[in-house]
């Protein structure tokens, strides 16, 4: 519940423009109305433009933006648009196999050259780039739809650090089926990457901020665990409604933000909840407006959109919005003035 005490903090998705004055001039706009930014950032951006990236952070800085780091897609673990982790690929010795014995184009994230490949680009990203935090975006075993499917019951993974892994939590063989241990060693092992993590960012720097979102289809024992990750200050959740969805908006938000927000209160934490600003169907603008009120209404701490300008900020540029981006926006920017004005009514 928004109070004078303990603020709401707002946070928008920024896909920086190539272009520093562009880049500039979205930055003042969100500097209007947001504290800070998550900026996806993939693995390609610092090896061919690493400067976007340098600029974008200095002028957020320059106008007090807070900055997270998105490692969108590093080692395809994380949420990302549709570009392929150059590690997964360079390195497919450390990828996971499936539970028919084929590999995946995933990075394990029980193999320990994986968690180094991580630690090393968190502390030299720190040292070029000097952002606030780091966010994990939806660490998950799921394979996006970009990198192919599994087969029809496969599963992962079974590769030698998992299969090693597995008899020293549990005694016996790994199973070649999905039983209840298997899944209590991937929801572990997904929480023991997370955690060493957050370890390492606090290590280097016990200041930054330590973010993470889960997604409303985690089982709650994930979500339960991910609310405990040592380190971790932020346990985020993205219920993304569309107007599909059997249940209404505030239903829904108020199923998975609520739960979000009891899991956090229980452990210490802070708790944001993820406003559905991207790829919005036609006509329905001003759901994002409403998704933000809904939100405001709960106990939260954070309360974050993904992202600028609806499509208009992401990867697939010549894909058409179906929503018109710039109303999306507008409204967006309203909730938000008038959430910190204490209204949370919803006017649109
Ligand atoms: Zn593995």
């Amino acid at each position: 519940m928004i109070d004078d005490e303990h603020p709401i903090e707002f946070n928008i998705a920024y896909h920086p423009s190539p272009y520093p004055h562009g880049m500039r001039e979205d930055l003042k706009e969100i500097g209007e109305v947001c504290d800070g930014i998550y900026l996806p950032v993939a693995e390609s951006d610092l090896a061919y433009a690493s400067n976007k990236i340098k600029y974008c952070i200095d002028i957020a800085h320059e106008l007090n933006l807070v900055v997270i780091a998105d490692f969108w897609g590093y080692g395809n673990l994380f949420a990302c648009g549709a570009i392929p982790s150059l590690f997964t690929l360079q390195h497919p010795e450390h990828n996971c196999i499936d539970s028919h014995g084929k590999a995946v184009p995933k990075s394990c994230p029980n193999n320990p050259a994986v968690r180094a490949f991580l630690k090393d680009a968190i502390e030299e990203f720190i040292v070029k780039y000097a952002p606030d935090g780091f966010f994990w975006d939806e660490p998950q075993w799921g394979l996006s739809g970009y990198l192919g499917a599994l087969e029809p019951g496969a599963w992962i993974c079974r590769c030698p650090c998992c299969i090693e892994g597995f008899k020293a939590r549990f005694g016996h063989d790994m199973p070649a089926t999905l039983t209840a241990d298997v899944e209590t060693f991937r929801t572990e092992s997904m929480l023991s990457f997370l955690s060493e993590l957050c370890n390492y960012v606090k290590a280097v720097d016990e200041n930054l901020i330590t973010s993470t979102c889960v997604m409303p289809g985690d089982s709650l024992a994930f979500k339960e665990a991910a609310g405990k990750t040592e380190n971790l200050d932020i346990l985020g959740i993205d219920p993304y409604w569309r107007p599909d969805d059997p249940l209404s908006q505030k239903a829904y938000i108020e199923l998975h933000t609520g739960e979000a927000v009891r899991i956090v209160r229980e452990n210490g934490k802070l708790v944001e909840s993820w406003v559905c600003a991207w790829h919005l169907t036609a006509g329905h603008e001003a759901d994002a407006y409403r998704a933000a009120k809904r939100m405001a209404a709960l106990d939260i701490d954070y309360l974050s959109a993904w992202s600028y300008r609806d499509y208009l900020s992401w990867t697939p540029c010549d894909m058409r919005n179906a929503a018109d981006p710039e109303r999306v926006w507008k409204l967006l920017r309203r909730a938000y003035h008038e959430i910190r004005a204490g209204d949370l009514d919803i006017h649109v």
